[in-house]
């Protein structure tokens, strides 16, 4: 078991016991030196769940909170869910099942109602959301940013962080607008799969080498993630659960040791209020 002598944080990542590695991929993070894990829960339709109301979504929450209670059970430090609507969801809606862009809207906006419960009763951490990173038609795109600023909206109310995927870009200065004018902190607003830099919201950065260079260099705020999606049909599809242990272990060879803290113990503070330091070896 090794240890790094610091908080280990991969801020995204999904676990699938069901079809993936599950417990196995938690195992791998925490013999590599990682710590706590926040867990986003799988698109709704890749679980066999076709949502025709919000509360259709609970089947899908409820698949995460059980494999996070596992996940928290593994760990030194802790484990937390992550629940939203996966913004893919408004093309397999309005391609594939025949729904309006605003039918698609409001269902994915009672998806996140849904979720916000979880949040307000103390069983969530935070909620995710965002828009297509795809070519979509004008209607859709509105729709998407009509789900992503309810989210916001929900984070604003129950004074929670979103988790945003979005199109890549390093300027999110009009979404950190929305959040603002919702009453919630940009910082408090993630986006995942991010490069090293990021305008607006906090960056959730994917943990290659260079994207990691340059969010040191900037010294700003920053998380790190692999997005590892546990899906046996998709083995190279991402990085692996053991990434983020073994790039902290070079940063810290690196002589990155205030980027270590930035990613692992400072950010998850003001994004999530939660500690890192206090919440290992319970
Ligand atoms: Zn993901």
């Amino acid at each position: 078991m090794e240890d790094l002598g610091t908080p280990v944080l991969d801020n995204h990542l999904h676990l699938d016991p069901a079809n993936g590695r599950g417990i196995d991929a938690v195992r791998d993070f925490r013999r590599l030196g990682g710590t706590h894990l926040l867990v986003v829960n799988k698109p709704s339709w890749h679980l066999g769940v076709e949502a025709e109301a919000g509360e259709d979504f609970r089947a899908v929450f409820e698949e995460t909170l059980s494999v996070v209670a596992d996940a928290d059970a593994e760990l030194p430090g802790r484990a937390w869910p992550v629940l939203g609507v996966h913004p893919g969801l408004i093309t397999r809606l309005t391609d594939e099942r025949g729904f309006s862009p605003g039918e698609a809207r409001d269902l994915m906006r009672a998806g996140l109602d849904a979720a916000a419960e979880y949040v307000r009763e103390g069983d969530a951490l935070a909620l995710k959301s965002g828009r297509p990173h795809y070519e979509v038609s004008d209607a859709v795109w509105d729709a998407s940013n009509d789900v992503l600023k309810h989210a916001l909206s929900l984070g604003a109310e129950l004074d929670c962080a979103v988790q945003l995927h979005t199109e890549a870009t390093d300027d999110l200065t009009e979404v950190a607008e929305w959040a603002d004018e919702r009453g919630l902190d940009p910082e408090n607003v993630v986006k995942h799969y991010a490069g090293g830099t990021l305008a607006g919201p906090t960056p959730s950065v994917m943990s290659e080498k260079d994207r990691l260079r340059t969010a040191a260099e900037e010294g700003a705020p920053f998380l790190m993630e692999t997005d590892f999606v546990d899906d046996p049909d998709r083995p190279g599809a991402v990085m692996g659960p053991k990434t983020v242990p073994r790039r902290v272990r070079w940063l810290l060879e690196e002589g990155e040791d205030d980027a270590v803290e930035n990613a692992h113990v400072e950010t998850p503070r003001r994004v999530y209020g939660v500690d890192t330091r206090e919440t290992l070896s319970r």
